[in-house]
């Protein structure tokens, strides 16, 4: 195979992107930042400390808007663990209790999601699943800002791509495609490992007895295929302004399949080694802007090159 330039020279040794990052599987997260600039998403994972002063900022607003939300609805439990098995155990737990929600017809919140495609493992997050006053299954996502106003398109492009990559997730989840299979093989988790006492505990106290691993991924399994929990019906995104944490807009957003696959089939085609990172097209350089490595980025270095190298050969 032909070697690639990942990034470091430390990394050329790695078959593919995902075994240099030593990952197990990816967050959606991961893949949405793809949509706005895979080269920047890149040089995260290499120096996950670099951001611009004004976005750390930002982020720990916006963690905070969504914590409160969070807390309307339930307290947290801080959990103790005491293995990888158990880290994992804590999303299955929350993955229990949100089937338990929507079984109930309650609104669910921090909704763990879980899926391969690709032959790649994907885990993600979404805000809020509720029943509308039609009946239909929704999936409200919150995104705060720090301007008051509504994003841009090239925002909203990568906005659109996550919420068509958790519906896809949820549907293949509540329509039985999840197995015990998928965790075991590609999270390398040992489904004999016992849980630690507090996890133990913590399942007794939302109704679940476990003793071990397998235990909650049989548990998980059998609530997924016995739940009459439909499909997302319907997607939105909120944009909330950070400051006055005041509704700037909503989206009601049109599921794309064929989009969706396209895009995600490309980004994985990074992460298995297939091609090297992509930064930003020519018209959408103003992104680099905002972005904590525009002095030291090659992909935008080796742009103005090419750039410079045509329009001396246009004029020759
Ligand atoms: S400088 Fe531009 S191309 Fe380079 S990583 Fe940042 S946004 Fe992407």
């Amino acid at each position: 195979m032909k070697e690639r330039n990942w990034g470091t020279a430390k990394r050329k040794k790695a078959k593919t992107p995902l075994e240099a990052f030593h990952l197990h599987y990816l967050c959606v997260t991961d893949l949405s930042a793809q949509v706005w600039c895979e080269q920047e998403m890149v040089y995260h994972r290499e120096q996950p400390g670099q951001r611009l002063p004004e976005k750390k900022v930002v982020l720990n607003t916006g963690k905070s808007i969504h914590l409160a939300r969070e807390l309307q609805d339930h307290d947290l439990v801080k959990v103790r663990t005491t293995s990888r098995e158990d880290k994992w155990a804590i999303k299955l737990l929350n993955l229990l209790q949100t089937i338990a929600d929507l079984q109930e017809g309650r609104c669910a919140r921090e909704c763990p999601v879980f899926g391969v495609l690709d032959d790649v493992f994907l885990v993600g997050i979404v805000d809020q699943l509720n029943y509308t006053a039609k009946g239909e299954l929704q999936l409200n996502e919150l995104k705060t800002r720090e301007r008051a106003y509504l994003p841009v398109p090239a925002q909203k492009r990568k906005d659109r791509f996550q919420v068509f990559l958790y519906k896809y997730l949820f549907d293949a989840m509540v329509q039985g495609s999840l197995t015990q299979d998928n965790f075991i093989h590609h999270l390398h988790l040992k489904p004999k490992q016992p849980l630690g006492p507090e996890i133990q505990e913590h399942a007794q106290k939302i109704g679940f007895t476990v003793c071990c691993f397998q235990d909650l991924l049989e548990l998980m399994v059998l609530n997924l295929t016995h739940s009459d929990i439909p499909a997302i019906d319907r997607l939105q995104i909120e944009y909330v302004h950070q400051q006055t944490d005041t509704l700037l807009g909503t989206e009601v957003i049109t599921y794309d399949h064929d989009e969706l696959m396209a895009m995600s089939h490309y980004f994985l085609t990074y992460w298995k080694g297939q091609r090297d990172p992509k930064g930003v097209d020519i018209e959408d350089t103003w992104k680099c802007c905002h972005c904590a490595f525009v002095d030291t980025c090659d992909w935008r270095l080796q742009t103005a090159r090419s750039l410079v190298k045509k329009s001396s050969e246009t004029k020759m």
